[in-house]
């Protein structure tokens, strides 16, 4: 790594703000001799050119011997990351590559197909004459052979061992906070209808929190979807289902297997637990509690020189024991927010507690205090961070109740895109309830400037992962999940140094989260926090809370019209609002976190 051309390697014109610091700051821990270095760089620190210069000093190909490791991988777990990037001018040269359902086959007949069920996946042998101009494969051609090749972790993970994504210099990971909890997710076996592909001919055992039954299960399964993807692979051509499924069950195989592998051997380090709260015949998931080996060889083994950037790594030690680091040979660069803190302002609104037992009494309260928040913004915008669809669709309904209906728009599981876009396109100063929006949105300006955190983000105590943390005595790491989801969803509102935005804190439980992860708070958030006042709000008037829009919509009742998922009762604490197992999910599906993993 060439850390002397840092400098010049930074894309943008001049610096901004603490950049030039930043730079100078990395450069000096990569000198000391650290593999890895985090970069703690908050909303507004330009962090992706900061990705790009730290990419920029990979070695060049023609610099090292051919054995030796050149060039960089730019890597983000958030596909809407990828997408900015795409979309920014300075880093056009960040060759991106994307999975294979992102891109159509360009063969005539099949221009709407998939490349993942293209005539070349679902034919055995075929040989198709113009590869050479697919996009799908020209890109990869083209990544494969650029100094800075961009994709998402989940492509970037499955690619390991891939003999066109080698081993380079420097790896950047962008949004890297939850490596930890994306290693788990994607090391998780699920076994379920959508994705076992003979589910429906299996006698699924009863194998809640017993592991040994659920290996001996994942060891006969494993048989079976080897012998029924023996079959299809007989056949000389698929139909675009079969090839689907033929994919489907090789990666089911692979991850059999290797639950199977490491639970059986002896001096893996690996702890598993089992969750199957239906209990016999029904879906159940494997889960490993410590990811570290699935990220050796899928992220750690990549490269030679690592940085990881986010604005909330909020503890390097607990950071790198949860991916597998040596904290010895990692240093944390900080670089301090730039913002004014009176621009971003925290409201102590809190009506109570938002846990299960509580939240009979607390919702109406909270549902008054949001009308007199939007009287109090007649003309902004704002967005309601609900954590579950429980209370989305409660508080959506005494919202309703309390005639504010017309100013309101929400989403279910399969729309949260498409409504989110809609949002956001909308001039009216509509109150948008959202489900685990908390990261990967950008609210600048008049986009929000206004939102309210209905409850603290703590994990759902039911996922027996969390659980058996706790049973340790985790309780920092649990505290610490909780924080850094709050400072995440903070950020969404305030993305530039001139941009205002309001949160308003409705839950009492996130004081007492403020107070018990005070140490683990950056300081420019603690800054924030300290700042918190109780606002005085209006009488309550729907009247005036409607002021701002301009005159009812042609179908007022039209917001609510795709409450697919909406009426979700998931009941307590922690919900997957769509994030679990987002690799299974395309970009196409508009998932915001997931991309795919087909890539040869
Ligand atoms: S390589 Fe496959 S996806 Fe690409 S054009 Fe040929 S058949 Fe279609």
């Amino acid at each position: 790594m060439e850390t002397d051309r840092i400098f010049e390697e930074f894309p943008a014109p001049s610096y901004r703000g603490a950049q030039e610091q930043a730079l100078r700051d990395i450069k000096a821990a990569f000198d000391d001799g650290n593999d890895v270095v985090l970069v703690r760089a908050p909303t507004g620190s330009g962090k992706s050119l900061l990705a790009r210069a730290i990419a920029g000093c990979a070695e060049k190909v023609d610099e090292v011997a051919p054995s030796e490791a050149a060039s960089a991988y730019y890597t983000t777990p958030q596909v809407s990351q990828l997408d900015d990037v795409e979309g920014d001018d300075l880093l056009q040269d960040l060759s991106i590559i994307r999975g294979k359902n992102n891109y159509n086959c360009i063969l005539p007949g099949e221009t709407e197909t998939p490349v993942d069920q293209a005539p070349c996946v679902r034919e055995s042998g075929y040989d198709c004459s113009i590869q050479h101009r697919c996009p799908y494969f020209s890109d990869r051609a083209i990544a494969s052979n650029r100094s800075i090749a961009a994709m998402t972790l989940a492509y970037f993970m499955q690619t390991a061992g891939s003999e066109v994504f080698r081993k380079r210099d420097v790896v950047v990971v962008d949004e890297a906070h939850g490596l930890a909890e994306w290693a788990e997710m994607y090391a998780t076996v699920e076994l379920s209808p959508e994705t076992v592909p003979m589910w429906d001919d299996l006698k699924v055992p009863d194998v809640d929190g017993d592991v040994e039954r659920a290996a001996r299960f994942a060891d006969s399964l494993q048989g079976t979807a080897t012998r029924r993807k023996d079959d299809l692979l007989v056949e000389t051509e698929l139909t675009a289902e079969q090839a689907k499924e033929r994919d489907r069950l090789q990666e089911l195989i692979s991850e059999l297997g290797w639950f199977v592998k490491d639970y059986r051997d002896r001096d893996s380090a690996t702890e598993w637990v089992v969750d199957q709260p239906d209990g016999e015949g029904s879906p159940a998931n494997v889960k490993p509690m410590n990811p570290e080996k699935y990220l050796s060889h899928t992220v750690w083994e990549r490269g030679n020189k690592f940085a990881l950037l986010s604005a909330t790594m909020l503890d390097k030690d607990a950071f790198c024991r949860g991916v597998g680091l040596d904290p010895s040979r990692v240093t944390l660069v900080d670089v301090p927010h730039t913002f004014p803190v009176e621009n971003r302002p925290l409201y102590d609104l809190t009506q109570g507690k938002m846990t299960f037992e509580h939240r009979d009494e607390t919702i109406p309260k909270l549902a008054r205090t949001i009308v007199q928040l939007m009287q109090r913004h007649p003309d902004e915008k704002g967005l309601v961070h609900c954590h579950s669809y429980a209370i989305q669709d409660r508080l959506r309904e005494h919202l309703r109740d309390l005639g504010v209906g017309d100013r309101l728009r929400t989403h279910g599981k399969d729309d949260r895109d498409a409504e989110l876009d809609v949002w956001k396109a909308r001039s009216d100063p509509e109150l948008f309830l959202s489900v685990k929006m908390e990261e990967a949105l950008d609210l600048e300006g008049d986009l929000c400037r206004w939102q309210v955190l209905c409850k603290a983000p703590y994990l759902n105590t039911g996922d027996s992962r969390v659980a058996h943390r706790l049973e340790q005595g985790q309780w920092a790491w649990y505290y610490r999940a909780a924080l850094r989801t709050v400072i995440q969803a903070c950020g969404r509102v305030v993305r530039s140094p001139d941009d205002k935005g309001h949160t308003y804190v409705a839950d009492s439980s996130l004081l007492d989260l403020f107070e018990r992860a005070r140490t683990d708070m950056p300081d420019w958030f603690a800054a924030q926090v300290d700042r918190m006042s109780e606002p005085t709000l209006p009488e309550l008037s729907a009247r005036e809370a409607l002021a701002g829009m301009n005159g009812a919509r042609a179908n007022p009742s039209s917001s609510f019209s795709s409450q697919s998922g909406g009426g979700d009762d998931d009941g307590d604490d922690g919900d997957d609002g769509g994030y679990s197992r987002g690799r299974r999910r395309s970009r196409k599906q508009g998932s915001e976190m997931a991309d795919v993993w087909n890539h040869d």
